[in-house]
């Protein structure tokens, strides 16, 4: 596979990263995770404006422009063949001489680093036929989950409950309320009705969660931006998650609770196939 590091496509096996890099050290460092279907980015514009949001509000510099990130995007995904996967891409705060819980001086370069994975038939997924799981836990995470920060140890910890329980994933919980998946947002379906929780600092700002509510809205599907509780959540009709690798993908079961006759909503079904249409027609 070739990757790109701070300018280089590059073998994998010869690319490298500083020990001192703030990535490796602090968690001083973002990402980003853009999918891939037919040979095309899907949504590039609205991860390159997350990014630049994350840099800066950690007061971070942005190493590439944003044609040149494009430019990036799309030479790895010719150079490594990929017809349906993702694009990810990091950036921190590079490898000043020492370690130092102050940020480097200005001048230090950022450490920018993208590599592909290829998953063949991923709009075909399996799991978006028979739908997933959930157990809800606790939400431990810090307070700007906002910021998509490469600061994922309780992301991996809560996917480790949820192997342990026998599920597919975990919904977080906070002050009583869902914010969030491990890697997605949460929604739940009543009455017709999309719930999901608002925008604020409490949850990552989904890429996939915008587009998705505007093409309901488009569909002239009711939406509903407000936090709901796990139990209004096992008393749904249908619930789903969205994210960039997965699109839309149906829950069926929610702490052992099967919702409505225990298969994927209609909701969610219908939301995924558009979704899915309409991000292919404008990829690039
Ligand atoms: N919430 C969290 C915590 C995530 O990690 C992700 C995916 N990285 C999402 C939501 C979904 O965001 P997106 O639709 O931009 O992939």
């Amino acid at each position: 596979r070739t990757v790109y590091v701070n300018g280089q496509y590059l073998p994998e096996q010869e690319a490298s990263v500083s020990v001192f890099d703030r990535g490796f050290l602090f968690a001083d460092g973002v990402y980003e995770v853009t999918s891939v279907l037919g040979g095309k980015l899907i949504d590039f514009a609205g991860h390159a404006r997350r990014l630049q949001r994350s840099l800066g509000e950690l007061e971070m510099r942005s190493p590439v422009e944003e044609d040149e990130l494009l430019e990036i995007h799309r030479e790895l995904v010719r150079l490594n063949e990929i017809e349906d996967g993702l694009v990810y891409l990091q950036v921190t705060r590079g490898a000043p001489a020492d370690r130092d819980f102050a940020y480097p001086p200005e001048d230090t370069e950022p450490t920018i680093v993208l590599f592909t994975q290829s998953k063949p038939g991923l709009a075909e997924s399996p799991a978006a036929k028979t739908g997933i799981k959930v157990v809800t836990i606790p939400d431990a995470r810090w307070a700007r989950r906002d910021i998509k920060t490469v600061q994922l140890l309780y992301a991996s910890m809560g996917k480790m409950m949820a192997k342990k329980a026998g599920v597919d994933d975990a919904w977080m919980v906070e002050e009583g309320q869902i914010t969030e998946g491990t890697s997605n947002n949460a929604y739940i379906v009543k009455d017709g009705k999309i719930i999901t929780r608002e925008l604020s600092t409490d949850i990552l700002h989904g890429i996939t969660r915008a587009a998705v509510l505007r093409m309901a809205q488009e569909a002239q599907m009711q939406v509903e931006e407000r936090g709901f509780t796990p139990e209004e959540a096992k008393e749904a009709d249908e619930a789903f998650v969205t994210s960039a690798s997965t699109f839309v993908m149906p829950v069926v079961e929610i702490d052992g609770t099967p919702l409505g006759d225990g298969t994927p909503g209609p909701i969610a079904k219908r939301l995924r196939e558009i979704y899915l249409e309409e991000s292919r027609k404008v990829a690039i």
